[in-house]
């Protein structure tokens, strides 16, 4: 058994400072835990670097003010932190967990009052889904993403993941690996924590993402595959479509570039497509300098 999140040696950042990482705590009552007042960011370091950090602190920065809150500390402070992170853990290859959240000044719906706090954390991960190349197996999920008039749907916010938590437990109990989800009109959205492409004729297909993440991974494939010659179709895809795909795959940064092989009893084969697009990404991750990216 790994050892729990609580009780690992090395350090957090927190608040400004490194501090050992047991004594990373807060208290019960915080508005965070209550309230889902908290914003956060999944990210990896290859090779010492960590993909797109700068992205991913302005993303922070972002989730933070949709939620009407603000980051005390600028994205290049973020950057640096988390670089310093890294290195003093010796992690070369890790995964990132950046989190900003309200505190315990004020307890109640209202949150004016509360100070905003941020941790950074690193530990090591492998690949997201076990056997990952074997391609993994999708159900539908019970959960459907909400309309954006109904949750702050680019806020990589907490409160998101509670029907993410619930349709994975529900994959997982049923025997399958993850759950792809619907959105509110019964359109293909993503999956719980990654989003979703299919191959149909050597083209590129994926949601519209007007009511889930824009991830990170996601763009830098479109823009991997455009600058192969590979046209790339962002629409509206309804699950009557799902038969005419021949390859599907999960992308974020935790998946990376995940092949699936089944959704809810159709197979897909993960083939050229698929294999293409991992290789431009394990040669872009593990490239020192990815500003041209
Ligand atoms: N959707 C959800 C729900 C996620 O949790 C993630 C992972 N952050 C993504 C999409 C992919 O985002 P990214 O590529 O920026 O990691």
């Amino acid at each position: 058994m790994a050892q729990p999140f609580h009780d690992r040696d090395g350090w957090i950042w927190m608040d400004g400072e490194f501090i050992p990482h047991r004594d990373a705590r807060v208290h019960v009552l915080t508005h965070a835990m209550h309230y889902a007042s908290s914003v956060f960011e999944g990210e990896r370091a290859y090779d010492g670097v960590i993909f797109k950090s700068k992205e991913h602190s302005e993303r922070l920065h972002n989730s933070a003010r949709i939620l009407g809150f603000k980051v005390p500390y600028s994205a290049e402070e973020i950057d640096r932190a988390k670089a310093e992170l890294i290195a003093k853990q010796s992690m070369p290859n890790c995964y990132v967990r950046a989190v900003a959240w309200r505190g315990s000044e004020q307890m109640g719906v209202s949150a004016k009052r509360d100070d905003v706090h941020v941790a950074i954390a690193a530990w090591e991960w492998g690949d997201y889904f076990a056997d990952k190349m074997k391609g993994i197996r999708l159900m539908i999920a019970p959960w459907r993403r909400p309309a954006p008039d109904t949750a702050p749907a680019n806020s990589k916010a907490a409160g998101l993941y509670m029907i993410c938590t619930l349709s994975r437990h529900a994959a997982t109990d049923a025997g399958f690996d993850d759950a792809m989800m619907f959105d509110w009109r019964g359109q293909i959205a993503e999956g719980t924590g990654a989003n979703i492409f299919f191959v149909r004729d050597g083209v590129l297909h994926t949601p519209t993402p007007d009511c889930f993440l824009n991830g990170i991974t996601r763009q830098t494939v479109i823009k991997m595959a455009r600058q192969r010659g590979i046209e790339v179709v962002e629409r509206a895809i309804w699950p009557n479509e799902l038969a005419s795909f021949s390859e599907c795959f999960l992308t974020g940064s935790a998946a990376e570039i995940t092949p699936v092989r089944e959704i809810a009893g159709l197979g897909f084969k993960p083939a050229v497509m698929t294999e293409q697009l991992l290789n431009d990404f394990a040669a872009l991750t593990r490239r020192k300098n990815v500003a041209a990216a």
